[in-house]
């Protein structure tokens, strides 16, 4: 427990999940030393350097990207990436025409082996709410404007199901190898708000 001279004016919920993880371990049912691990992997050494991995296999491997779109999970787990929040990975892919974007509307689900720790505005109320009840505007508030006539599907990530998006391959890339298409890709192409610049 953390001790100071004034009352503690850190935010309520990180109060909370100290005091749980205090009561945890007191009772022995957690090693804070393993929770301390797990942080370190996902912020340090896993992020969304791994999803551009398997986008840029996709884009290059038309083979790939077939295992990939019939089966997440198994295709992403050939490159070496599985693991918690990540047992059941579908893909989906954006064309000139239709467009996912994902979101947890019940909380913050998020296929970390692929892409890290969800940032803060993936799991910002407002967010979660509004994509789907109103995703092009949403998506143009963050810099993402899409045509009319382009198809939204707003993808719903659960604790059984993550979705990660195969954004399209941008033009003018045809000469680039797969390990300069791993450069391009972001994160939030792979979360579906907002496309890959070439
Ligand atoms: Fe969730």
């Amino acid at each position: 427990m953390t001790t100071t001279d004034g009352p503690d004016e850190r935010p309520p919920v990180d109060l909370r999940t100290e005091a749980l993880e205090e009561l945890l371990t007191e009772r022995g049912l957690i090693d804070p030393k393993v929770i301390d691990g797990i942080i370190t992997t996902y912020e340090s050494n896993v992020g969304p350097l791994n999803g551009a991995r398997v986008v840029a296999k996709a884009w290059t491997d038309p083979e790939y990207r077939q295992r990939l779109l019939a089966d997440g999970t198994a295709a992403i787990k050939e490159l070496g990436f599985s693991g918690a929040m990540g047992w059941h990975i579908v893909v989906v892919e954006n064309t000139p025409t239709t467009h996912n974007v994902v979101v947890c509307t019940l909380c913050s689900c998020y296929p970390w082996p692929v892409l890290g720790l969800p940032p803060s505005w993936y799991k910002d109320p407002a967010y979660r709410s509004r994509v789907v009840k109103e995703p092009r505007t949403v998506l143009s508030e963050m810099g993402l404007d899409l045509d009319d006539d382009v198809q939204i599907t707003v993808r719903d990530s659960t604790a059984e199901v993550r979705w990660l998006v195969l954004p399209e391959r941008p033009a003018g890339t045809e000469q680039l190898s797969e390990e300069e298409l791993v450069s391009l890709v972001t994160r939030d192409s792979m979360v579906g708000v907002a496309k890959v610049a070439p």
